[in-house]
């Protein structure tokens, strides 16, 4: 309540209050940090600024709030010349729950998926949910091969009227019965309020996609659900666009929240999309959230996935969505970017050592017990 209150207040000022957020030394001691508090306030309040809300001791940060046309090179100078302050970050717009990475690094934990905190997890499954019994089997292989969650459409958001739109509810039943059976979590898109109840139903991690990060009625209405969202980005969003759909669900009650960057429109016919891989340490130094990527979507070149699987890892993507079909040039949607089993079973290894290298893990699920969690 008094959360709310304070946001509120906030609220209330934008357009006239410039809000910057000031990052400490993390070794700095309670003492030294009160210490660089009381200096921060002083040297704020003779700027008419002000330290907002509760410093944050464990995440060594705080918030200041100026009048906007303040935010001058030797006030930061100044800040940045008190001894603990490490670095601070002005946003452009208010991003109050998303808006915060020294809140330190969110890890989402959904059966056996990690995402974020050190690891990262493989959600992998074809484009559209299409028969029972090839579903199974390819999920018995995926997880055998490493996968942590099993994607595919059951709604599916199509450029033609005409294109097939997905199993719509059986396509949902099918999905979980496969995901329950192989131990698997189940991410699926959610194209309509109507069906959200349906797909709340089955899904461990909900998908917005990216022709629907813009849908704001939608976003409200997931956000409320306070489930595990996989937010994507939209096609031809910015940064910030993408950071204020999050802010969107994360305000309406969302707390889980994945994004994730699966390529932007572009001009070269040669990839369906252009992967933004600079979108990940962009996003990870302005946000909390854990941040995927969709090789997939994002080239719409099967032949390409496993080497943007690498990059991905490379550059600090904590998970990763991709379509893999049984037979792939079967597929009745994407049939072009889907890898094959053989393929991603040989590419998540290598995409493991990748992300050893970086320091971090690939998350994956014991084989012989669905409940028991090892790492690779
Ligand atoms: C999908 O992942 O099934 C999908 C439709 O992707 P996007 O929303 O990124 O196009
Ligand atoms: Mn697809």
């Amino acid at each position: 309540m008094i959360f709310r209150l304070f946001l509120g207040s906030l609220r209330s000022k934008e357009g006239q209050s410039q809000p910057m957020h000031l990052l400490l030394q993390p070794s700095l001691a309670p003492a030294q940090f009160e210490r660089v508090l009381g200096e921060v306030r002083a040297l704020s309040l003779t700027w008419g600024g002000e330290v907002v809300g509760t410093p944050d001791y464990r995440n060594r940060s705080m918030q200041l709030s100026f009048r906007k046309g303040v935010m001058r090179e030797d006030l930061r100078q100044g800040l940045l010349s008190i001894e603990g302050v490490e670095a601070f970050q002005a946003t452009k717009e208010p991003l109050f729950h998303v808006g915060d990475p020294c809140r330190g690094a969110l890890t989402v934990q959904v059966e056996d998926a990690i995402f974020g905190g050190g690891f990262a997890s493989a959600i992998a499954g074809p484009c559209s949910v299409e028969d029972h019994e090839t579903l199974l089997t390819l999920a018995k292989g995926l997880k055998q091969a490493g996968a942590t969650a099993l994607r595919g459409g059951a709604f599916k958001p199509r450029t033609s009227p005409y294109a097939f739109q997905g199993l719509g509810r059986p396509g949902l039943e099918i999905l979980s019965d496969v995901a329950r059976q192989t131990g698997l979590a189940v991410v699926t898109e959610a194209l309509d309020p109507k069906d959200l109840d349906a797909v709340g139903e089955h899904a461990h991690i909900l998908q917005i996609g990216s022709r629907n990060m813009m849908n704001y009625a939608l976003l409200k209405e997931v956000g409320q659900m306070q489930r595990p969202v996989l937010l994507k980005r939209g096609m031809s969003a910015t940064l910030s666009e993408f950071l204020n759909a999050a802010e969107y669900l994360a305000d309406a009650g969302s707390e889980q929240i994945l994004l994730c960057e699966r390529g932007l429109r572009h001009f070269d016919p040669a990839v369906r999309n252009l992967l933004d891989l600079s979108a990940i340490p962009l996003l990870k130094a302005r946000t909390h959230l854990p941040v995927l990527v969709d090789p997939s979507h994002g080239t719409g070149v099967a032949s390409v996935v496993p080497a943007m699987m690498h990059a991905a890892a490379a550059a600090g993507a904590d998970g990763f969505l991709v379509e893999v079909h049984l037979h792939p040039e079967q597929s009745i949607s994407d049939a072009g970017q889907a890898l094959s089993l053989d393929t991603f079973a040989q590419t998540l290894p290598t995409t493991a050592l990748v992300l050893e290298a970086c320091g971090r893990r690939l998350s994956r699920s014991n084989v012989s017990s669905s409940s028991n969690l090892s790492i690779l």
